[in-house]
């Protein structure tokens, strides 16, 4: 079966109670019942279609996980007021106290932060080890280890998981396998691949307006309900949901995701092979020199191209702050972290983004300080975007 996230957002039939097309916004955080009996049944979760108080479940939300569940073909998904607030839950809800996790160690920097300075506290130890290497993920697996834990593509270096041997090594094992897909939505269905659960920052590509954060959790209907349960889930516990406000305005612009992530991966495509020619290392994985390539164009669907991300190498922090200083004048785009937006942003990744990761490791990971990584926007002309580049690197010292 082929795997069509666009299609089956657009199938969905969600409309309002007045026929709306845009399902109305619940603006409520409690609700209420004719039948006494009936709440007490939607507390055991048992009472179809009803809800009792939005911290668990509130239609908007509903509306919104179910569209997103929809695009990454699981059973279920619930949404989150950030990204680290799904990664966060999904990993707390899996570990006990003196459980294990195998992560990558290119991962987003807050992921990293959480993962080595956070969950120790609560005896949750991670081995960081290079995802690349499978042999090396598989020594990394301890009797206690819960979780195998990456992105789908990482941050910032762009190197592409294996999702289906991951997946392979850690079912053998009991062992569950979460992917951060926040790079690629639409490009790679994690879950399709056999990741058990699939995290999100909608704040990047699938909100795409740079106005909010937010995050989702998708997975099987056992596990999203195990998450919000009234007496044990972690997310019902720790309370991080989505205001329903933001849910319906993050729906609206699913909607367009696709036509987006076609822009988006043109537009990288194109700098990138430019770029290349200006004799400048080029980091992205649709070009044939890149180290996944091949792996990436397996896993992918072809439809959306190979994503919006892409860094250079200026060698050093110096050359690279000249550089997006003068792009930033010259109307590139902003000088910024975070992606996913309709405007270009660039950033020097080690100062920034991955800050939190130390230099040493920065280093093993084969980050140089002088990488620049761009979040490519949704230009109309990007050979005009590129001329102005070009020119920025021309004026270099
Ligand atoms: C931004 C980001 C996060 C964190 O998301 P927030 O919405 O900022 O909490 C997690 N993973 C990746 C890959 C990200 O880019």
């Amino acid at each position: 079966m082929k795997f069509d996230p666009a299609s089956n957002i657009q199938d969905l039939l969600q409309f309002g109670e007045y026929g709306d097309v845009n399902p109305s916004i619940t603006d409520s955080a409690t609700f209420t019942f004719m039948q006494a009996n009936t709440m007490l049944e939607t507390f055991h979760g048992e009472a179809e279609g009803c809800f009792l108080y939005s911290r668990h479940w509130n239609p908007s939300n509903k509306y919104l996980a179910d569209a997103i569940s929809a695009m990454e073909g699981t059973e279920a998904a619930w949404v989150t007021a950030s990204g680290m607030g799904a990664i966060s839950n999904a990993i707390m809800q899996l570990c006990n106290s003196g459980d294990h996790i195998v992560s990558s160690m290119t991962t987003y920097g807050g992921t990293y932060a959480l993962l080595a300075n956070y969950l120790p506290k609560f005896n949750i130890e991670t081995s960081f080890v290079d995802i690349s290497d499978i042999e090396a993920v598989e020594n990394a697996i301890q009797p206690n280890t819960k979780i195998i834990y990456t992105e789908s593509m990482t941050n910032p270096l762009l190197v592409i998981s294996d999702i289906p041997k991951l997946a392979a090594m850690a079912h053998k094992r009991n062992i569950k396998l979460i992917v951060d897909n926040t790079f690629t939505p639409m490009i790679i269905a994690p879950s399709a691949l056999g990741a058990d659960i699939t995290v999100y920052s909608l704040t990047k590509f699938i909100n795409g307006k740079n106005d909010c954060v937010a995050g989702a959790i998708c997975g099987s209907v056992d596990f999203i309900g195990s998450l919000i349960d009234v007496n044990n889930g972690t997310s019902m516990l720790l309370g991080p949901v989505l205001d329903p406000l933001r849910s319906s305005q993050i729906l609206k612009n699913l909607h367009t995701l696709h036509i987006r992530m076609k822009q988006h991966s043109y537009n990288a495509m194109y700098l990138a092979q430019k770029l290349k020619k200006l004799d400048l290392k080029v980091i992205y994985p649709g070009l044939e020199e890149h180290p996944d390539h091949e792996l990436m164009s397996r896993m992918m669907n072809p439809d959306f191209g190979y994503g919006g991300m892409l860094a250079i190498d200026m060698k050093t922090t110096e050359k690279a702050n000249e550089l997006m200083e003068k792009m930033e004048l010259a109307g590139v785009g902003y000088l910024a972290v975070s992606l996913g937006y309709f405007k270009t942003l660039f950033s020097c990744s080690g100062k920034s983004t991955s800050s939190e990761v130390p230099d040493e490791l920065q280093k093993k990971m084969g980050m140089s300080e002088g990488l620049v990584r761009f979040s490519v926007g949704l230009d109309n002309d990007i050979e005009r975007t590129y001329q102005k580049i070009k020119q920025c690197i021309a004026e270099m010292k």
